[in-house]
């Protein structure tokens, strides 16, 4: 996948059962584009399969594109682990990721922030999922809070 190298500066540990955020580094981007030092040919190179996956399977966030500012950026969800496909399995419903999230099997989630508009793309976070992870009594957080969190505090200028 196209994550990039990039998507790996400014991250910050949560802590939080060893979840990763990249939305410092997310928004480093952003800035160099809007500084003019990143072209749309740099950032909006969606791979076509990310963009199909984004436009059918995508969950829909309460926040504009920070690049076109034209399209609501969607979120899609890749779980990596074994027996699962060497480019990961995408999530398409938010059963189907819970169900992969309860696998006996350690999983890695990644999820990527999309514009199926102008094919903006950016590692929005990380986190474990399935083996010891799997947590009977937060059952609902790892995405359900993160999500509503993230729309509402949503400013994108
Ligand atoms: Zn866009």
């Amino acid at each position: 996948m196209g994550f990039g190298p990039s998507a790996l500066r400014g991250f910050s540990v949560s802590g939080a059962g060893g979840r990763v955020e990249y939305r410092l580094a997310r928004n480093a981007v952003v800035k160099e584009f809007h500084k003019g030092r990143l072209s749309r040919l740099d950032i909006c190179d969606a791979h076509p399969e990310l963009l199909r996956a984004a436009r059918n399977v995508g969950v829909p966030l309460a926040e504009q594109c920070p690049i076109c500012e034209e399209t609501s950026v969607v979120h899609v969800t890749y779980v990596f682990g074994p027996r699962l496909p060497a480019h990961g399995r995408c999530a398409a419903s938010s059963q189907e990721l819970a169900k992969l999230c309860k696998r006996a099997d350690e999983v890695t989630c990644y999820v990527v922030e999309v514009c199926p508009g102008c094919g903006w793309n950016h590692l929005a976070r990380m986190y474990p999922a399935g083996g010891r992870h799997r947590a009977p009594a937060a059952g609902r957080a790892p995405l359900g809070g993160a999500m509503g969190q993230h729309g509402r505090s949503g400013r994108s200028r």
